[in-house]
């Protein structure tokens, strides 16, 4: 079914239909660093009704802790680090899940934010923006060396790529079969600013495809492995959620994917146009402006 505009008397069913609201965070709640309109205002509102309020983001470069913190200077304080879910927790709890073992290491091609993730939940990283330094070297007489004891790979946005840390992730893969592959997400491009896009992780991790010839466990949206913890935490159906992102692909795939109502807003990367056209393979159920006019629906 075509996706329906928001209005007062379809917002009322949605509302009353709905316990929990998944907010994807950039092109939702903010564009890089800048928080979008109204947002710290509409959250409060959907809060004082009852309903809980979660963050899920792709961008792996902070960590859950980061985030809480991005909110704070963003001017939503109440915004806690349980509410939010990014892909870089979400890598470091694909490994606790599938009991990764504590002495083998992680090698990631990434920022501090998987780092730091990886740390809380007891395993030891390697690599991350330490290694943006280091350079590869042939030698007819040495070998490159990596640690043997890496057991995983993960993979996000890194700024500081470089051909060794591609030559030191693709050796731990290639040369350990067993050696897990994980991709926190596969976005093309993802907004450092709010005035353009930048390449995304996508580009880090179609590279480390290309050298190990192997295909990643993507953790990130559309993959719906973070709905698990959600439901853990938050204890309702998925019907009774609603995921609200700007992404096609990503954010509204992943509310399909998982039982969701899925509501589109058009502060991100899909336009009106580009939803409306004629056959998208992915449609939300609703879509809006912008996320403040939940606000202004709920007042009305
Ligand atoms: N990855 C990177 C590097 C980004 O910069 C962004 C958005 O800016 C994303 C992913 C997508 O994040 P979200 O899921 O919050 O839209
Ligand atoms: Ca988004």
């Amino acid at each position: 079914m075509a996706p329906q505009l928001l209005s007062s008397r379809n917002f009322k069913s949605l509302f009353d239909s709905v316990d929990t609201f998944l907010f994807d965070c950039d092109g939702v709640i903010w564009k890089g660093e800048k928080l979008i309109d109204g947002v710290a205002q509409t959250l409060d509102l959907i809060r004082s009704k009852g309903k809980n309020v979660v963050f899920v983001t792709n961008n792996s470069v902070k960590s859950r802790r980061q985030y809480a913190e991005k909110f704070r200077s963003l001017g939503v304080p109440s915004v806690t680090q349980d509410e939010i879910f990014s892909s870089s927790f979400a890598a470091a709890m694909y490994l606790k899940v599938n009991n990764f073992h504590k002495d083998k290491k992680v090698y990631v091609i990434g920022g501090e934010g998987i780092l730091e993730e990886l740390q809380i939940a007891g395993f030891t990283g390697l690599g991350g923006p330490e290694d943006g330094e280091k350079r590869a070297q042939w030698k007819s007489n040495s070998l490159f060396e990596h640690d043997k004891s890496v057991g995983a790979v993960v993979v996000g946005l890194d700024p500081n790529i470089n051909y060794y840390k591609l030559q030191y992730g693709t050796l731990c893969v290639r040369e350990n079969p067993g050696c897990l592959f994980i991709a926190t997400n596969r976005d093309a491009v993802g907004h450092m600013t709010d005035l353009q896009e930048w390449p995304g992780a996508g580009c880090m991790v179609a590279a480390m495809c290309g050298s190990t010839e192997r295909e990643p466990i993507v953790v990130g949206k559309p993959s719906t492995f973070m709905m698990d913890f959600l439901l853990q935490k938050f204890g309702t159906e998925t019907s009774r959620m609603c995921m609200v992102g700007d992404r096609l692909d990503t954010d509204i795939l992943f509310g399909q994917n998982a039982g969701c109502k899925t509501l589109l807003v058009l502060t991100g990367v899909t336009s009106e146009s580009n939803l409306l056209k004629e056959g998208n393979e992915i449609e939300p159920d609703y879509y809006t402006s912008t996320v403040s006019d939940m606000m202004k629906l709920m007042e009305s």
